[in-house]
């Protein structure tokens, strides 16, 4: 078959379920999975359930593996009351908690690998779907720990549909230090205020000291530079309780992302220099890794980049609502999986 017509024919499968990937969203949405407390037991059964029989490992040799990864578990919203949370189809969008980070994702990526394993003859190889849990930890119990001891999981590429858009490819992941300062004052009633020292200040002072970083020069590779920026966000203060006077103690929780070209050392120094000379000031590192990526020319990345224009056309925008009511539209899984599927029949197809 004419390389153009098993595109075609890739791409009309899948849209032909276009209800079956909502259905399947819709189910895994039902299956809870918040992190905290990250108990993932449900929805994996109910990814196993869509899953069905039809993907024990393929005894045919192996040629190359393309792995597609996502992780089961969605972040706690605050609102938990929003009508939408349940999961909703209303006006092409499909609500829910959990549909764009990333049970949509991997109810596209669940049709991709069916679809594909339908038509095994077009290809060679093996396509791996591995679902993981503790993403929205870091990963160390749920993907390395695939990594570590799961070998069909070890393929020689990965695409993974998290939150983001059809219209973009995403090559790389910024680094981040998550870090704990604490200032300590001298208390006294807020009548005195003269007679203490405000750990507040003190800590006012650290965050300017902080907010700093956002001035370093960003140096990534050419290639990589203007797809990422710098952010910096301070997450929380505590201030304390109780009736107003100097206060003796405030903290302060950091998580500083770090784009390509910003490593976890320079973020050190910075705070090394800025803060150790500070009294009564002290901070650790609690997490840090740095930014990685692959090539924006790797042939992966250029795969994707072509499946993407070729699915979606140019010059389209794309919609992912991560706010309290959480919804993607259902043409556009229906895209992610048509995308997943070209990438991985391009990796795979008979050279
Ligand atoms: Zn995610």
């Amino acid at each position: 078959m004419a390389e153009s017509s098993v595109r075609s024919q890739l791409k009309s499968q899948i849209s032909l379920r276009k209800q079956d990937i909502i259905s399947a969203t819709h189910y895994l949405v039902a299956a809870a999975s918040l992190n905290p407390p990250g108990d993932t037991t449900l929805v994996a059964e109910a990814a196993a359930d869509l899953l069905g029989k039809d993907f024990k490992r393929s005894s045919r040799p192996k040629t190359c593996l393309q792995w597609t990864h996502g992780h089961l578990s969605d972040l706690r919203t605050p609102q938990l009351d929003s009508p939408t949370l349940d999961g909703v189809l209303k006006d092409g969008r499909v609500y829910g908690r959990g549909v764009s980070d990333l049970k949509g994702g991997i109810a596209a990526s669940i049709m991709a690998a069916t679809v594909l394993a339908e038509q095994k003859h077009l290809w060679s190889g093996e396509v791996v779907l591995t679902l993981a849990g503790d993403e929205e930890s870091m990963g160390s119990l749920g993907t390395k720990w695939l990594l570590d001891n799961v070998e069909a999981a070890r393929g020689d590429a990965m695409v993974c549909g998290d939150v983001g858009s059809p219209n973009v490819v995403r090559f790389g992941e910024k680094g981040f230090c998550w870090f704990e300062i604490t200032a300590c004052g001298v208390s006294a009633h807020g009548a005195h205020v003269h007679k203490g020292i405000n750990a507040i200040d003190r800590l006012r002072k650290v965050l300017d000291a902080v907010e700093r970083l956002e001035n370093f020069v960003v140096d990534a590779p050419r290639e990589v530079s203007k797809a990422i920026a710098a952010a910096s966000q301070v997450s929380e203060a505590a201030p304390g309780e109780g009736e107003p006077q100097t206060l003796h103690e405030a903290t302060a929780e950091g998580d500083i992302r770090l784009p390509v070209g910003i490593s976890v050392a320079q973020v050190e120094e910075h705070l090394h220099k800025s803060l150790d000379a500070m009294p009564g000031v002290s901070w650790r590192m609690i997490r840090s890794h740095k930014p990685t990526y692959t090539s924006p020319t790797h042939p992966l990345v250029q795969t994707a980049l072509s499946a993407s224009e070729e699915v979606m056309g140019l010059g389209t925008k794309s919609v992912v609502n991560m706010r309290v009511d959480e919804y993607v539209m259902a043409g556009e899984l229906v895209k992610v999986a048509q995308i997943h599927a070209l990438i991985a029949y391009e990796f795979l197809k008979p050279k």
